[in-house]
């Protein structure tokens, strides 16, 4: 029986009636508070990530920090599936952003989403698959085209090395010959992620169109510029 599943739709079914605790401040409050769902509001931007000299880009519906890390860590590994609707706006923009994109360059012909599966452990261990639940809300289905490969270790708790070396050729696309996807993920950092789907959908034989992702970890060299631009006159 997958218990955490059962838990998950429980507190989301207590969240509707009773007061909670904010997923991002933890104030006696909604599943998320007026404060932090500000945080929420999507600012989608195309982010670029350098992967062994080939440019990754991605389209990013928020920056990874301030209340986004608390309420999507969450939703993602405590159990606060109350926290979805709060997200979906963030995940919704960057996929429109991204789909605009691509329907300017190729043509939005029959492009399908694509989510990339976590390991069965961590399937097990949270009872749901967080962006797959996220489309849900949005009526969106992803094609289950990419599949782990045996022995590969779950993301989460890896330092950056530890990731590229793990990440590199973990998955394998099936039966996604001919079609065209846009990859759809949570949180983008090093890329390392995004371009193992990439990288698996087309030696399958897919058209990648695009990728979207619900929030960016800004890159330091990023932070700085930015900084540094909004002190200059
Ligand atoms: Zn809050």
């Amino acid at each position: 029986m997958r218990f955490a599943a059962v838990r998950a739709a429980v507190a989301e079914a207590v969240a509707l009636a009773l007061p909670v605790s904010c997923a991002g401040c933890g104030a006696f409050d909604r599943a998320v508070c007026r404060a932090c769902r500000a945080e929420l509001v999507p600012a989608p931007r195309l982010v670029v990530r350098d992967r062994a000299g080939t440019a990754l880009t991605a389209w990013a519906g928020l920056a990874y920090r301030g209340a986004v890390r608390p309420v999507l860590g969450a939703y993602k590994d405590g159990g606060r599936t109350d926290a979805a609707p709060a997200l979906v706006p963030a995940l919704a923009a960057s996929i429109d952003a991204a789909l605009r994109a691509a329907a300017h360059r190729t043509g939005s012909a029959g492009i399908e989403l694509c989510t990339i599966p976590s390991t069965p452990s961590a399937i097990r261990a949270r009872g749901y698959r967080p962006v797959d639940r996220l489309l849900a809300r949005l009526d969106l289905r992803a094609a289950r085209v990419l599949r782990p490969i045996a022995g590969h270790l779950d993301q989460a708790g890896l330092d950056a090395e530890a990731r590229r070396r793990n990440a590199s050729g973990w998955l394998r696309a099936r039966g996604a010959g001919g079609r065209r996807f846009l990859v759809v993920d949570d949180v983008l950092t090093t890329g390392a992620t995004l371009a193992a789907a990439v990288a698996a959908l087309e030696s399958g034989g897919a058209e990648v169109v695009g990728c979207a992702v619900l929030a960016e970890t800004p890159l330091h060299r990023d932070e700085h510029r930015r900084r540094s631009s909004a002190n200059s006159p």
